[in-house]
């Protein structure tokens, strides 16, 4: 074991309340220290004079506090201002509602800060500045200083003191990308890129630092990723199955509708991958509602005509019970045998169910992640298909597929993924793309409405259940709790199934309902008997009900756009115009201009890429959407070209053989845990 999987509880001055304080920033070895990469710098070796600055710029400025004040011009804005003074002249820090600035700053302290200067009248200010207490005067005064995210009770010193312990306690840093690479890309080595990502001499030498870290974290990854996609590529154990035979022909036909030329052209690309004997490994991208399931069903048939199981993975419950019926409408005709794995049910049901699957009495397992269980055997398993993949891990996906021996694996996604993101993300994979909508469809109606105009929309939802249609009434979005949601969902189906829509029939669904109520919701919802339904984002993916031709989204400011427009999804899925009203009673102008794409326009990629630009990739898909790992200094939007570079580069390294126990090793301490399974195939 190297020194850098030593945990930090060596380092001096870290006793076990330290320890706790480090691991919420994800510290907990050596090499998580090494790797905790400053937020920004400040280069205080550019310290603008304070009579200096100009408006637009984004400066340091360093001087004492002379005086703090705060106003409160009307309710709900208080503004803070400290003023700041240096040897040329005073400047304003201003923020808005964040009174607590305040308590760190008192007059006479030295600090630095650091933010854009705004010109207010005659004055300058610095709006939303960061402002640091200035330990001790002097000591960065001609440096680039970095500066450290940091949690509760922690200062910047504390971890530029922790990493110095480590930088400077090693000999020598040992290089893991092979030299030949780092010639050929004039990389920095590893020790100097770390001593200079921490320390940084020169701007210039701090640019070098960050291109080399970039590059060996891209690097890593896609070494990894394409090692995935290598490894099934050369399974010579892959099935191959047969052409076209009867049953997957009568189920074409039998379709009640004509597939798209899209749906055809991908249908085909997927069996011609089937019927060969290397292990398909595709992505099927397609808009919501671009008829993504028809293709699944479709590509399943043909496995089981060729005496093969299928199995079919969805993030939620509700979409795997739905998929349980509509391939049983489209597949149990021809004698295919479909069974259903969740969570939710019994101890007995689960055994009768899965003695079947292994007896091979069931041919096409529908389920949700329950399906990667370890008890969940096959008898012979032949095409994998993952609904909503963005919603699993790489390691989950792949867990799947070791169910079987090389089966064939489909991946399907709404979210539309810009270019960059498929190469990092699904970069082990081929890909289809539906991008037609089927027939008849007609464009979704989206308006912006504030909240006061929520009993016109109510009315409107009851003018067309009196026509027969259906409506969801989307709760606003409250993260990372779903008891929170909820109840929130709980308060406004009280407040409109007595209030504003006593008249129809209201029904309920969030996270929190066990899976049987939640079914027993959906199924009314399915036959008509309930006519709107109050939902949290349980409903965000797939669930499909053509009738419904109305959605609400309450406090639509706090859903970005790619997960508005899935929502959105729900609706217009049929021949009859649907409507989608925003409400939101934010009247920040950039939230209302961010809302507004979605009333001009029905484009998923467009929206995707518009808000990737906005949030960036971090919460864009968030962490647990596409399982892969952090990175921790790359930025897949703006380090594109090294991406690409460093693409090029993991491929040559995995032809050649002399570097795999290198790389491997680096590897694994890099994003080992995360992807064992890709290793230890
Ligand atoms: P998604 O791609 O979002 O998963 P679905 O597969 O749920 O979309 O399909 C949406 C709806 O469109 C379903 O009701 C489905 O039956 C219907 N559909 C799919 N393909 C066609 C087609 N070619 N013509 C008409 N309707 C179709
Ligand atoms: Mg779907």
């Amino acid at each position: 074991m190297s020194v850098w999987s030593n945990s930090i509880s060596k380092l001096k001055g870290v006793g076990p309340r330290r320890a706790t304080q480090l691991e919420q920033l994800g510290i907990r070895t050596m090499s998580d220290l090494i790797q905790f990469y400053p937020r920004r710098y400040e280069d205080r070796s550019q310290l603008k004079k304070i009579a200096e600055v100009e408006s637009g710029q984004l400066v340091s400025v360093s001087g004492l506090v002379y005086n703090i004040q705060e106003l409160k011009p009307r309710r709900g804005l208080t503004i803070t201002k400290v003023f700041l003074k240096d040897d040329t002249g005073v400047i304003e820090i201003v923020w808005f509602n964040q009174s607590y600035k305040k308590n760190l700053l008192k007059a006479g302290l030295p600090v630095i800060a650091f933010g854009r200067v705004e010109k207010n009248g005659f004055k300058m200010q610095l709006q939303h500045a960061e402002i640091e207490i200035v330990d001790s005067p002097n000591s960065f005064v001609g440096k680039i200083v970095p500066v450290y995210s940091l949690a509760e009770g922690m200062n910047q010193n504390l971890i530029r003191n922790l990493v110095d312990q480590v930088l400077f306690s090693l000999d020598e840093i040992e290089e893991i990308i092979p030299e030949q690479l780092c010639k050929e890309q004039k990389l920095l080595n590893r020790q100097q890129a770390l001593m200079q990502i921490h320390h940084p001499d020169s701007q210039m030498l701090l640019q070098q630092a960050r291109k080399r870290l970039v590059f060996e974290e891209l690097f890593f990854l896609q070494y990894g990723i394409l090692k995935f996609k290598k490894q099934s590529d050369l399974l010579e154990k892959g099935i191959k199955h047969g052409l076209d035979g009867k049953i997957s022909k009568t189920i074409l036909e039998q379709i009640p509708f004509n597939l798209t030329e899209d749906q055809t052209k991908a249908l085909a690309e997927i069996k011609a991958d089937m019927e060969d004997i290397r292990p398909m490994h595709r992505l099927l991208q397609g808009d919501v509602g671009s008829g993504k399931t028809v293709v699944a069903a479709l590509a399943l048939a043909k496995t089981v005509e060729n005496g093969y199981q299928g199995a079919l993975m969805a993030p939620t419950e509700i979409l795997a019970e739905q998929h349980y019926h509509s391939l049983s409408s489209l597949l149990a005709a021809q004698g295919i045998r479909i069974g259903i794995l969740t969570g939710s049910k019994t101890k007995k049901q689960k055994e009768n169910l899965l003695a079947s699957l292994i007896a091979g009495n069931i041919d096409i397992l529908i389920g949700t992640h329950a399906l990667i269980q370890d008890n969940v055997e096959f008898q012979a398993l032949g095409l994998v298909v993952t609904d909503e993949q963005h919603r699993f891990g790489v390691d989950q996906r792949a867990a799947l597929e070791k169910k079987g021996t090389g089966p064939d694996v489909l991946v399907m996604t709404a979210t539309p993924i810009p270019r960059t993101m498929a190469l990092t993300v699904y970069g082990d994979l081929d890909v289809s793309v539906i991008r037609q909508m089927p027939p008849g469809r007609k464009p979704i109606q989206t308006f912006l409405r504030s909240s006061d105009a929520r009993e016109k929309v109510y009315k409107y939802i009851l003018s067309e259940v009196k026509k027969g249609r259906q409506a969801y009434i989307v709760c606003p979005l409250i993260e990372e709790s779903d008891k929170l949601s909820a109840q929130s969902a709980i308060e406004l189906y009280e407040e409109l199934s007595q209030g504003y829509l006593k008249e129809a029939s209201c029904g309920l669904v969030h996270g929190r309902l066990s899976s049987s109520e939640k079914d027993q919701v959906m199924q009314k919802f399915y036959i008509n008997q309930i006519q709107v339904l109050v939902a949290t984002t349980v409903i965000e993916v797939g669930v499909n009900v053509p009738n419904a031709t109305v959605m609400v989204i309450e406090g639509a400011d706090r859903f970005g756009l790619a997960q508005l427009h899935q929502l959105r999804g729900r609706i217009g899925r049929g021949e009859l115009l649907s409507r989608c009203i925003l409400l939101s009673q934010n009247k920040n102008q950039d939230t209302l201009e961010r809302l507004n794409l979605l009333t001009a326009s029905n484009d998923g990629f467009y929206l995707a890429e518009q808000d990737l630009l906005i949030r960036g990739p971090g919460q864009f898909f968030g962490k647990r959407q596409h399982g892969l790992p952090d990175l921790k200094i790359a930025n897949i939007v703006s380090d594109v070209d090294i991406l690409l570079q460093a693409r090029s580069c993991a491929l040559k390294a995995l032809q050649r053989k002399e570097w795999y126990d290198g790389l491997n090793n680096s590897f694994t301490t890099y994003f080992g845990h995360q992807f064992q399974s890709i290793l230890n195939t």
